[in-house]
């Protein structure tokens, strides 16, 4: 399944949404990025998103707040963006280190500019089936199932992890979507039956290989949402790709689709904050 291909058609669409928007209100779409400290990883993800930004049209804020910053500043500086009518869509990145409340972090942002699909509100709303946005990477999952016209209905989708931004909500909105739902973790006791029972398999471990071709049912959907060093994935590709009848490669395929969601939900933000929608 080709990502990379996918996520180019989706950010030209939202580019030309993007070029509306400016065009009928005179404000462009606005991205607010902020992150709390140097991590490099996080600094080279929000650099990465802020230019992938501004190749769509959409405008990027930036605040960095420094290292030592505590739960009140980070909560005092995403407040302030919540209520910054020029701002649409927060970003704040994580992990934000060890002594700061990312919950309450998170939850500072306004539900209508959580583009990024982390506050309580939007997992909720998409748990009650309601309007809101969702979390950029299970979101890139369904828009590439999608893409490829898998009939979800009746499907046994087992998904390999349980975090709250990726496996969780990929098997919520696989539910939505009339699949029958297993989750795996490290609990789970003989993981690789309900593997091989897998008719469309997330695999969101954070292990490299840790699923390979001998536990994939032949003919089965595999979407390796896994992003490991030395750009590597949760599944084994070369012995996947034998049984496998669609397959998701690592780098090109769940990742580019991640970032696509993020920008169509900035823009889908400003859209309606600016009564366009
Ligand atoms: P995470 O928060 O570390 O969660 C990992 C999940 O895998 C947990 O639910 C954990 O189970 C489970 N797990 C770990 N070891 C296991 C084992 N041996 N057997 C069964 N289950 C096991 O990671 P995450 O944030 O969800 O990310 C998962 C992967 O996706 C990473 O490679 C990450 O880089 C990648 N990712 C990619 C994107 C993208 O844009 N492409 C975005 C986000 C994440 P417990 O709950 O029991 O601990």
């Amino acid at each position: 399944m080709d990502g990379t291909g996918l996520a180019r058609r989706s950010v030209e669409e939202t580019t030309a949404a993007a070029a509306e928007i400016r065009l009928r209100t005179g404000t462009p779409p606005c991205l607010a990025t902020v992150l709390v400290g140097e991590d490099p990883s996080s600094v080279t993800y929000v650099k990465m998103k802020r230019n992938r930004c501004a190749r769509a049209g959409i405008e990027s804020r930036h605040v960095a707040l420094p290292a030592g910053s505590t739960t009140e500043d980070v909560v005092a500086a995403v407040t302030t963006l919540s209520k910054d009518p020029g701002v649409h869509g927060i970003l704040l990145q994580h992990p934000m280190g060890p002594h700061i409340d990312e919950r309450a972090a998170f939850e500072a942002i306004a539900p209508e500019k959580d583009v990024d699909g982390v506050t309580m509100h939007s997992f909720a709303a998409m748990g009650f089936g309601l309007p809101g946005f969702v979390s950029c990477t299970p979101g890139g999952i369904m828009r590439l199932l999608d893409a490829y016209e898998v009939d979800l209905a009746g499907k046994h989708a087992v998904v390999v992890g349980r975090s709250a931004i990726l496996g969780k909500p990929a098997g919520m909105l696989l539910l939505g979507r009339n699949a029958t739902v297993t989750y795996c973790h490290s609990h789970t006791a003989d993981l690789s039956s309900i593997v091989r029972q897998a008719d469309v398999l997330v695999a969101a471990v954070g292990r490299p290989r840790f699923i390979t071709g001998a536990d994939i049912k032949p003919g089965a959907v595999v979407i390796d949402a896994g992003y490991n060093e030395g750009n590597v994935g949760d599944v084994d590709f070369g012995t996947a790709a034998e049984r496998a009848s669609l397959i998701t490669p690592v780098p090109g395929g769940v990742g580019p689709m991640t970032i696509a969601v993020l920008l169509e939900q900035t823009v889908a933000a400003a859209s309606r904050q600016l009564g366009l929608s």
